[in-house]
Order: C-alpha cells, then structure tokens, then sequence
C-alpha cells in the first residue's frame, strides 16, 4: 500500500467517523427540509442556529434556491411587517 493510499484511507475514515453520528446526518436532512419559500416576498428561507446567527433564520437571495418542492412559509421578516401593521 503506497502512503498516498494510506493517507487517501484516513481521510475516508476521518470523514465516515465525522458524518457517523445520528445528530450529524439527522441535522443534514432537516438542514434542507427547513428550507421554506416565503409566500410574501418568494425568497428562499430557512431557520438556523441562533448561536451562530442571531437573528435565528437565513434569508437567500430572490432565485439562488429553487421552489420546487419546498414548504411555503411567510419569512420571519414578512411576518414582523405583517405584525407591524
Ligand atoms: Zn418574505
């Protein structure tokens, strides 16, 4: 086994001990289920972790996610506004 081959084994096996746990691939899969289309404003929207946004939510811009097959949710910034009024 050459030593590049080796190394090439650690990453896979660093990589497949990094994704292993239940909480990593359970957060993959709702990372993108939490991405919604807000019906006020169409843009791309989703929840995140307030400790590293304190806003708690992400918006995308206007076409860089598609649609298709997301949950239509107002966004936490229509929503304010529609509060605010
Ligand atoms: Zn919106």
């Amino acid at each position: 086994m050459s030593d590049q081959r080796k190394l090439r084994d650690i990453d896979d096996f660093i990589n497949a001990r990094d994704y292993e746990p239940a909480e990593t691939r359970g957060r993959k899969i709702v990372v993108d289920k939490q991405i919604k289309i807000c019906n006020q404003c169409k843009r791309a929207w989703e929840s995140v972790n307030a400790r590293n946004h304190p806003a708690g939510f992400t918006i995308y811009p206007l076409g860089m996610i598609p649609s298709y097959g997301k949950k239509k949710q107002t966004c936490p910034t229509c929503k304010r506004k529609q509060e605010l009024k």
